[in-house]
């Protein structure tokens, strides 16, 4: 029986909202908290049961307090943006809170996506007592526990790992992002980068692809080679990994008007003059771009998001590729929601169980393949988001080099 407060009532916070409203028994009070309440309110009104909501503006630390300090739960899961994370980690200590987020922390004027922000935090929440849990959504969270799981099960060394995250759904429009347009925009025009024997090795934005055949009917699609922070933390917890690549899908009319956008200066994030007020392009473009959080009724098709690895067991190689496949429509039918936001939600609701029911503890901030795999892995089964397994005789040939 705990209390949680749930931050930020975007398109992950309504999943995060129905999915622990699902477990009465786990999540015994919810507050749903966001800049804009009314969508608080709107997520509320399509649960079945009682929740209560409240304003908050999370980049200010001593109003996060008050609300803590007012409703006393026992975690914060803070699904608003990155730039939030470092001003909510300072109210939960302030208040005696635990904490758990999606992604990490980000400057606001640089995209630069590293956990060294706030594993500074280390030494305070381990002092306070209390638990910080980092980057338990997908990718970065799953992902991540699938290496660990595949880790504990499956390899004594693990050599390479790769990421593959594939959306073969369609939204029906000519350019929408399935999460934050801000976010994504700025993680996808990023250098790209990855990690080969303790270095990490830069790329000019989406310029290394290949085509990966996806199993289960979704077939092949272009896969582009991108940065993603989960690997900074594997890199820490298993250093023994000699190469870890992140890949993402995107489908050419995405990538001719991001590149159009681009060229136009529409992705900008540094700050201009426009009749005499200053505005960041990017956040312009935001204001004019699909909700997210709207897509979910017209998304059709499925994700598929897993890891590929290879390494050694009982001194054989081995080649192992594990995945989640994630239906659209299914999403929508049970929380209003395309399976983006769902694939994210799921894994922040089962992170805070873990915490809440004792299976995960600690003092300190901790990423998820800290952890024992097991319990999450069946949880994920149980909550939505089932995963498969297969023993590869080789590595997939488009990955060997
Ligand atoms: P949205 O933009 O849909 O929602 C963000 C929410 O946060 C909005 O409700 C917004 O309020 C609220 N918010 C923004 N600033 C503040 C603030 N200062 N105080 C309080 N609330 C605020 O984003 P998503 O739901 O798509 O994404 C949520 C998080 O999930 C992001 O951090 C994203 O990076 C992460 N994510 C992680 C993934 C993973 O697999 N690990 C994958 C996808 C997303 P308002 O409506 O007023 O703007």
């Amino acid at each position: 029986m705990s209390k949680v407060l749930i931050i930020g009532a975007g398109g992950v916070g309504r999943v995060v909202t129905h999915k622990c409203a699902q477990i009465p028994e786990v999540f015994s009070e919810i507050c749903l908290a966001s800049r804009t309440k009314s969508k608080c309110d709107a997520i509320a009104s399509q649960l079945e049961r009682e929740i209560s909501t409240a304003k908050v503006d999370a980049d200010n630390v001593p109003e996060t307090v008050a609300l803590l300090k007012d409703f006393q739960p026992d975690l914060v899961i803070n699904v608003a943006l990155p730039y939030q994370d470092l001003t909510i980690m300072d109210a939960c200590l302030e208040a005696g809170v635990n904490y758990l987020d999606t992604a990490n922390y980000e400057p606001k004027d640089e995209a630069k996506f590293e956990y060294h922000w706030q594993w500074a935090y280390q030494e305070r929440f381990k002092q306070a007592g209390l638990m910080a849990l980092l980057g338990c959504g997908f990718d970065p969270g799953v992902t991540n526990i699938f290496t660990a799981h595949a880790k504990k099960h499956h390899f004594d060394r693990i050599d390479t790992l790769d990421i593959i995250d594939c959306n073969a759904g369609d939204h029906g429009k000519h350019f929408a992002t399935n999460f934050n347009p801000e976010i994504n925009i700025r993680e996808v025009t990023a250098n790209g980068r990855f990690y080969e024997k303790g270095e990490w090795k830069e790329t000019e934005p989406l310029s290394v692809h290949r085509s990966f055949d996806f199993p289960e009917g979704i077939g092949p699609k272009d896969m582009y080679l991108m940065y993603h922070e989960e690997m900074e933390s594997l890199a820490k917890h298993l250093p023994e990994i000699q190469r870890m690549r992140f890949w993402m899908t995107f489908s050419q009319q995405y990538l001719t008007h991001l590149r159009v956008l681009e060229n136009i200066g529409m992705t900008r994030i540094d700050p201009i003059i426009y009749q005499g007020q200053e505005i960041v392009p990017l956040q312009f473009l935001k204001a004019v771009l699909p909700d997210p959080g709207s897509l979910g009724e017209s998304t059709k098709g499925r994700t598929c998001i897993g890891c590929v690895l290879d390494g050694e067991k009982d001194g054989q190689p081995k080649h192992y590729y594990i995945y989640n496949i994630c239906d659209h429509e299914q999403c929508f039918a049970e929380v209003n929601s395309q399976a983006v936001s769902y694939t994210t939600g799921v894994p922040a609701m089962i992170g805070a169980m873990m915490m809440l029911t004792d299976q995960w503890t600690g003092q300190g901030v901790f990423n998820v393949e800290q952890f024992n795999p097991d319990p999450f892995m069946d949880e994920l089964n149980r909550h939505g988001l089932p995963w498969k397994e297969v023993i590869l005789d080789g590595k997939p040939d488009v990955l060997k080099d």
